[in-house]
Formats: C-alpha cells, structure tokens, sequence
C-alpha cells in the first residue's frame, strides 16, 4: 500500500525522507510534502528517518489521518516534483519541538 505524508510535515519539511527514496515520489508546496501514490514502491524507507513521524504506510494510517490519502495524491499531481534534500522551514525546530520530538 502507499505511503502517505501527514500534517505533522507542516512548517516542517526537513526533507530527510526524499533522500532516503529509490524513486521520485515526493512533490512540495510551501508548507509540506506530498507523496505520489502512483509511483511510491512501498520499500519504508522514508518512515524512520522522519524526525517528525509525518509518514505512515496506508495500511498502518490512524482513522484520524485517513484524509491525507486523498490530499496526498491530489497535490502530488499539481506540484512539482522534489527529489534532493533542502533546508528545512524557519519553523521547522519550533514545529519539532511543539509535536513533541
Ligand atoms: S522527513 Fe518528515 S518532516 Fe521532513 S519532509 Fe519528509 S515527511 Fe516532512
Ligand atoms: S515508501 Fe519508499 S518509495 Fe514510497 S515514498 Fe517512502 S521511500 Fe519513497
């Protein structure tokens, strides 16, 4: 099943996952990434190196995430492609600290 990127990437962005990806599944806007369904491989890899546990596997989602599913594939079709790794958001340690990680 896909892998999804949930709100807990928001003013995040840290980006480690898209360097961990065998494939070019991860497009962004502004705020947070998107992973293509269509072309994840499923392999895990982008999970543990998330410092903010923003990835989950569908079949793993929590019944509150299960939106994402959607928005994953519709903003992965509209926004470019991303596929090195890049600075994280100004906001990013203070979005890190306030989940609690
Ligand atoms: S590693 Fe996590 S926080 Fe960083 S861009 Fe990927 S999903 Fe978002
Ligand atoms: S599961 Fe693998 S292929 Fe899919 S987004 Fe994560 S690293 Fe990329």
């Amino acid at each position: 099943m896909p892998h999804i990127v949930t709100d807990n990437c928001q003013r995040c962005r840290f980006t480690e996952c898209v360097d961990h990806c065998p494939v070019e599944c991860f497009h962004a806007d502004d705020e947070q990434l998107y992973i293509d369904p269509d072309v994840c491989v499923d392999c895990g890899a982008c999970i543990p190196v998330c410092p903010v546990q923003a990835i989950y596997d569908v079949v793993d989602m929590p019944d509150d995430k299960e939106r994402w599913v959607t928005i994953n594939k519709a903003r992965s079709s509209a926004l470019p492609i991303i596929s090195t790794k890049q600075d994280p958001l100004p906001t990013a340690e203070a979005r890190r600290a306030e989940l609690g990680f």
